[in-house]
């Protein structure tokens, strides 16, 4: 078989390219799978794609009752009902997540800096946390509503 150097660099282009691209496509996608079969397509963007929900769409901004918010996809315990708290920004927002519920990554996206945080367990972006919440803990998690189930507490 004849040599062909143009074939050749046109592969190696596209190996290149593959290489650049994948990797941080694959680390992502292997670390998150889907649990729950009965995701909607709204939640798996914001959950696989890192996509927002519309401010003030969650029926959980109401949300006033006793109990655990869980992670829609794997059904891990995120937050506890007492840290949860309105910060008027539209989205779910509590003072302080369940020791070890989330993962943190820093995130340069529409040219911000900002705290990116997901499922432990699961590995699921669940939204963003800042340092500008009103309770001791300083901390503000901003919500998907979407990626959260709340489960109340019967007593
Ligand atoms: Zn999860």
């Amino acid at each position: 078989m004849k040599f062909n150097k143009r074939k050749f660099i046109k592969y190696l282009g596209f190996v290149l390219l593959f290489a650049n691209i994948c990797p941080i496509k694959s680390l992502l996608a292997s670390s998150k799978k889907v649990i729950n079969p009965n995701l909607s397509k709204r939640q798996k963007d914001i959950m696989f794609n890192e996509g927002t929900e519309r401010p003030f769409s969650s029926d959980l901004l109401n949300e006033k009752r006793k109990g655990f918010y869980h992670c829609a996809n794997c059904d891990a315990k995120l937050f506890a009902s007492n840290s949860k708290f309105n910060s008027g920004t539209g989205w779910p927002s509590f003072s302080e997540a369940l020791p070890g519920a989330f993962k943190t990554k820093i995130d340069y996206s529409f040219g911000m800096k900002r705290t990116e945080y997901h499922c432990a367990k699961c590995g699921v972006h669940h939204g963003h946390v800042f340092n500008d919440g009103p309770r001791e803990s300083g901390k503000r998690f901003c919500n998907n509503g979407l990626c959260l189930i709340f489960k109340p507490e019967y007593k």
